[in-house]
């Protein structure tokens, strides 16, 4: 019997959960650990194509900028590591500010799609980038200082200082084989950040199968903060923090999908009013402070 892929419980319950962002509709087997309630798909597709058709949105064009405004960025990143002002915050400030990388850091990004956000790191000054996407269609080099590999972070001889995965890792298939890749590739003292939905969301639990991020059959593994926990100790990473950072997707996403629609991006503005979406923000924000959000940041260090 298959055991739970982050605490080896043999206690399973199956559901079963639709594919529903392009409306294909096709039934899925899903298994919810009983013991740490960490989700997992039943058997992975042996072709995933057809669930990654063309808009998919990782795989959008990257978007230059100046370097001009480049420059700006730069500054923008500097002011805010020095002064600390909100209103120098990039979007991914966030995280940036607790991981707080020095410019010249290797840093890995794996499941990197089309590069943007190590573009913006790049436009921020940072010097040693490199993306990890052995499904992108060709490797690619947009500056000495930054480099997205069509491979895997296993395929690479180098070590890291950082290494990100921001809502890849509920794309593979065994935490424990991706985490023991980032704990080989990681300098000792290096730190890994992992981005991921989570079942200790209070919409999973209220909602099931409609919940948006159990996004069926792309999601092979999501856990549940504890599951994380006992698979990333096995391993030997330190978990330092877990950050909820979950959005007004979680709710107006599942609620699209609790009404039979897919998730395209015209159809999201006439379902909702804005009140409809300044009430999910609010209740997102709330979400996060009593740890009920669907998503959250891991911050791991390894020893
Ligand atoms: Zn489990």
């Amino acid at each position: 019997m298959e055991k739970c892929k982050f605490c080896g419980s043999s206690e399973q319950l199956e559901f079963n959960a639709k594919e529903q962002m392009f409306g294909i509709g096709e039934a899925f087997v899903y298994k919810e650990c009983k013991s740490c309630g960490s989700l997992q798909l039943a058997t992975v597709p042996s072709d995933m194509s057809p669930y990654y058709s063309g808009g998919y949105y990782s795989f959008q064009e990257l978007v230059p900028s100046s370097s001009l405004k480049n420059l700006f960025k730069t500054l923008r990143l500097k002011a805010f590591f020095l002064i600390g002002r909100k209103e120098f915050e990039p979007t991914y400030g966030y995280w940036l500010k607790k991981l707080k990388p020095k410019f010249s850091d290797r840093i890995a990004d794996i499941g990197c799609g089309n590069g943007q956000l190590l573009y913006e790191l790049f436009a921020s000054g940072y010097q040693d980038l490199h993306g990890f996407d052995p499904f992108m269609s060709q490797e690619k080099v947009i500056s000495p200082n930054l480099t997205l590999w069509k491979k895997t972070i296993e395929e690479s001889e180098m070590q890291f200082d950082l290494i990100m995965m921001h809502h890849s890792f509920e794309h593979m298939s065994d935490p424990l084989e991706i985490l023991n890749s980032c704990f080989e590739k990681l300098q000792s003292g290096g730190k890994l950040l992992i981005r991921t939905p989570v079942s200790d969301a209070q919409v999973w639990k209220e909602e099931r199968a409609f919940w948006v991020q159990l996004d069926a059959p792309r999601h092979l593994i999501i856990p549940s903060i504890k599951g994380f926990e006992l698979v990333s100790k096995k391993v030997g990473f330190e978990l330092k923090e877990v950050e909820f950072d979950s959005t007004d997707f979680q709710f107006w996403g599942t609620e699209l999908y609790k009404r039979g629609l897919p998730l395209d991006p015209e159809l999201v503005s006439n379902e909702f009013s804005k009140e409809e979406f300044e009430e999910y923000q609010k209740k997102a924000l709330y979400y996060n402070q009593e740890g009920l959000g669907d998503q959250v940041c891991f911050y791991l260090t390894k020893p």
